[in-house]
């Protein structure tokens, strides 16, 4: 078996994480700059600074580089924990992370030259399990969709932690000339696992990226720009499975087509920007009105599509009227100027055979009656003879 000496192994660790640092960096980070890649980024730069601390202090006898070296591995460790904080969408305090770094620092200067020179090495260990087990404990409140992702890194970094304190258990306990001491937590053993982290750690994260992105755009791509609500394309998918699903167990929906009362004439007097408000407004109005299980799309300029979740058509009927008194209260057109209003059609779903685009054009007939009579109303559309499920 070729051993390698530490020097080796400390260039071959400073090449790596140098290395992995800057893929990293261009190839994750650049990309959404999100901030748990960035602390990551911080992380593998401070282990390269301390792997040619250490080298300086193991081949160029430089006397305060290996605390130094110390001090900035517990800073890496930190802006490992901070970066699982940012993941879990909690507060990072970054001046904090100075603290244990600067202790660790103190420490190994002072002891480092006396009787009692492994103390530093204690503390060192001491504070980057700490912290790399608070990192693996943030990791697990984490309630991500790619949670297989997070898991993995919550692992692996409990591992480590596990590693570090043991190491510095063995360290008190043995000491570092043992057999046993070396065999398990050696200069060599140790620098392996810190590779095969930061290998596992970086491509976690690289994945992570990826996955958050996609499911950025993913998000993007469903919603409506002006409202974010549910863009046409998106409601449709959505609410064909939901009505689906909600008949299949026997229970029952309302679908909604709403439109905004003389619009144009919003526009006309007001502006463009006035009447984007008012379809702001009427999302807001729909938002507040709306339970959980129930589904809002834009479906074209000032035309809103609903699935009313386990509603007959007169509770639809009710809900609507809500709707237009929620639209007062959130529009925003100049006092004096009467709320704007909208139509509304409403079928009941229950006991029809048939699929969400016959329905939503019942609506859209009975929306059409609502205007007829008047607006500022909701009509319930009946469904044609020959229609109904038996
Ligand atoms: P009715 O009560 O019969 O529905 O009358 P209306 O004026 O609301 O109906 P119409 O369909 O004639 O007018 C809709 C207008 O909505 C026409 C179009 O310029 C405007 N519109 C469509 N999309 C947008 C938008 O995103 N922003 C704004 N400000 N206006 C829009
Ligand atoms: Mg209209
Ligand atoms: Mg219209």
């Amino acid at each position: 078996m070729v051993l390698l000496d530490r020097s080796t192994l400390m260039v071959v660790f400073a090449v790596m994480t140098l290395t992995m640092l800057v893929l990293f960096y261009f190839d994750t980070y650049r990309k959404n700059r999100a901030p748990f890649a960035g602390w990551w980024c911080g992380a593998v730069a401070t282990f390269f600074l301390a792997a040619v601390f250490y080298f300086l202090g193991e081949v160029q006898d430089v006397a305060w580089a290996p605390s130094l070296g110390n001090g900035v591995m517990v800073l890496g460790s930190g802006c490992v924990w901070a970066g699982t904080r940012s993941l879990a969408s909690r507060r990072v305090r970054p001046g904090l992370l100075a603290v244990p770094a600067t202790a660790a620092v103190a420490i190994d200067a002072t002891v480092r030259y006396s009787d009692n020179a492994r103390f530093g090495s204690i503390v060192l260990l001491a504070l980057m399990g700490t912290a790399i087990g608070l990192a693996s404990i943030e990791l697990w409140r984490v309630r991500a969709e790619s949670w297989h992702l997070v898991r993995s890194l919550a692992f692996a970094t409990a591992g480590c932690a596990v590693y570090y304190l043991s190491r510095m258990a063995g360290l008190a306990l043995l000491g570092p000339e043992d057999p046993l001491f070396q065999v398990l937590f050696g200069t060599g053993v140790t620098l392996l696992m810190a590779m095969v982290l930061l290998v596992v750690v970086s491509s976690s994260i690289t994945s992570l990226n990826h996955t958050r992105r996609t499911e950025d755009l993913q998000e993007l791509a469903s919603r409506d720009g002006l409202t974010g609500l549910l863009n046409r394309g998106e409601f449709m998918h959505q609410a064909q499975r939901r009505l689906r699903a909600t008949l299949a167990a026997g229970g029952g929906a309302a679908i909604v087509m709403a439109d905004l009362d003389r619009f144009k004439a919003i526009n006309d007097r007001f502006g463009h920007d006035a009447g984007d408000g008012v379809i702001r407004a009427f999302a807001e109005a729909c938002r507040s009105a709306l339970r959980d299980g129930d589904l809002v799309g834009r479906y074209g300029g000032e035309e809103f599509a609903l699935l009313l979740d386990g509603v007959d058509a007169e509770e639809g009927v009710r809900i609507a009227d809500r709707i237009n008194a929620a639209l007062a209260e959130h529009s925003s057109l100049p006092d004096g100027v009467g709320a704007p209003t909208a139509s509304f059609g409403v079928v009941d779903a229950r006991g029809r055979n048939a699929g969400l685009p016959r329905l939503l054009r019942e609506a859209d007939q009975a929306l059409y009656v609502a205007k007829a009579a008047g607006r500022n109303r909701a009509v319930i559309g009946f469904a044609p003879a020959g229609n109904q499920a038996p």
